[in-house]
């Protein structure tokens, strides 16, 4: 899949691999009722998760009846192989996107206590919502990103990057270890607090912006549906 720049950039990427981060929000863990984490908690979804445009269908999966919304701030990666050595977001971050990390929590609660993987409650067809991506060059420094979450006009979550536990200066070098990141890798950096149901009918809006939410960078809509 080509993915999409909603400002001009001479930089072309095919999705890679879908990286995910685990309570990066000290107040999400907290929701939860986990521990802040010492080392990030790092997980993958599978190419079928992947959905990526502006405006794009939730389907409703079967198997659960608590399917959660996560907003978050994804990374486009340049690549690096292993062992990436990051000293500046300049050096891994091709773009920015927001995107939902959808989770069947009540199959993930199971999971947990089961001691079971989390690739049902987190990598079916459509678990990974991503928007279109700003190039890096064309947006605000990544320590001045925020970004917004509305379900149904009413707004469930609004984060800034100054309030992650791992930056991705910390993450990369980290994933880096075990696992080559190549051109077109994402990385969902975790969710802030907040995370809800949603249900058929539901309508999700997602802004990233600066520190004053008027100043918006990239929209993002959503629509829930019965499972086809
Ligand atoms: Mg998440």
């Amino acid at each position: 899949m080509r993915l999409l720049f909603d400002r001009y950039t001479e930089e072309e990427y095919e999705a890679g691999t879908v990286f995910c981060v685990g309570r990066n929000y000290v107040e999400h863990a907290e929701e939860l009722g986990h521990e802040v984490p010492v080392d990030p908690i790092l997980f993958v979804k599978p190419a079928n998760a992947l959905r990526h445009g502006s405006y794009n269908l939730i389907e409703y999966p079967p198997l659960t009846k608590e399917l959660h919304f996560e907003g978050e701030l994804v990374l486009l990666l340049r690549g690096g192989g292993r062992n990436v050595r990051a000293y500046s977001p300049a050096d891994i971050i091709a773009g920015y996107a927001v995107g939902l990390d959808l989770t069947m929590r009540d199959l993930q609660t199971e999971a947990k206590r089961k001691g079971l993987p989390w690739t049902v409650s987190k990598g079916f067809d459509g678990a990974a919502q991503v928007s279109h991506f700003i190039p890096f060059e064309a947006a605000p420094p990544f320590e001045e990103l925020c970004f917004s979450l509305w379900v149904n006009d009413e707004l469930r979550q609004r984060a800034s990057t100054n309030q992650m536990i791992f930056s991705p200066e910390m993450l990369l070098p980290y994933i880096s270890q075990l696992f080559s990141v190549r051109p077109g890798d994402m990385l969902f950096t975790g969710t802030p607090r907040g995370v809800g149901p949603l249900h058929v009918e539901d309508k999700i809006v997602m802004q990233l912006h600066t520190a004053n939410p008027d100043d918006v960078l990239l929209d993002f809509h959503a629509h829930v549906a019965e499972w086809a």
